[in-house]
């Protein structure tokens, strides 16, 4: 039977730092929505142009737009036997769509809870690897060299969505769209919480513990 994995929490949370780790002890394929659209955004695609300009404001792209890249990207072969889902679903009716799409696969979503304070000293902090997406912190993890990917040595900048006003932005949007989803999944009997706020190592082993159904 598939079987699905699916992180929610604000922008963020870790969800991204959280699922590559994840990806990997699960033997899962890491998908996340906001890189499938950076990745179209470097190509100069007709979607990476379309999403542009919702994304450099804080926006969510349109339901129908990710839904048609994501299901594209999650019908591939090394989504068969299941997968990671992180920044998707960020609404209920992309919510809703998943479900009707997955039919009777495994399903589990977890809540990276992260307090609004918290998602902003992250994200303003937060220097992103142009070559290999790597993210270094200011604060938490300067790099060695100024402006330099520890990982691969590409230049490192500051996503245009996360100065502060777009972050702030961001955070309306996801308690007006996206906070809706937890009661959906919740519904279903299907969520768990994690304290996101802790050590990542220790918000690491939670997840793992939840993703496995150990704790609730
Ligand atoms: P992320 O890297 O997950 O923070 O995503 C960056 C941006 O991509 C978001 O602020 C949205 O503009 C867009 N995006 C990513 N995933 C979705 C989604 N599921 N629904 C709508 N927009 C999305």
């Amino acid at each position: 039977m598939q079987s699905v994995l699916i992180l929610l929490g604000p922008p963020g949370a870790g969800k991204g730092t959280q699922a590559v780790r994840l990806s990997g002890a699960l033997s899962l394929p890491h998908v996340s929505t906001g890189d499938l659209f950076r990745e179209n955004l470097k190509l100069g695609t007709a979607l990476g142009e379309k999403a542009r300009g919702f994304m450099d404001a804080g926006r969510l792209v349109p339901d129908e737009l990710v839904i048609d890249m994501l299901f594209d990207r999650v019908g591939r072969a090394d989504c068969r036997g299941g997968f990671l889902l992180d920044g998707f679903p960020r609404t209920v009716a992309q919510a809703t769509a998943l479900d009707a799409r997955l039919g009777g696969a495994q399903v589990r979503a977890i809540n990276l809870a992260v307090e609004d304070a918290a998602v902003v000293e992250r994200l303003t902090g937060r220097h992103t690897c142009r070559g290999c997406g790597n993210v270094h912190h200011e604060r938490f993890s300067p790099p060695a060299k100024a402006g330099v990917c520890d990982r691969c040595g590409g230049a490192l900048y500051q996503r245009p969505d996360d100065s502060r006003d777009v972050v702030e932005k961001r955070l309306a949007v996801y308690r007006e769209q996206t906070k809706p989803v937890e009661a959906h999944y919740r519904s279903r009997g299907v969520l768990s919480e994690v304290d996101g706020a802790r050590k990542p190592d220790d918000v690491y082993t939670a997840l793992l513990r939840a993703a496995r159904g150990e704790v609730r």
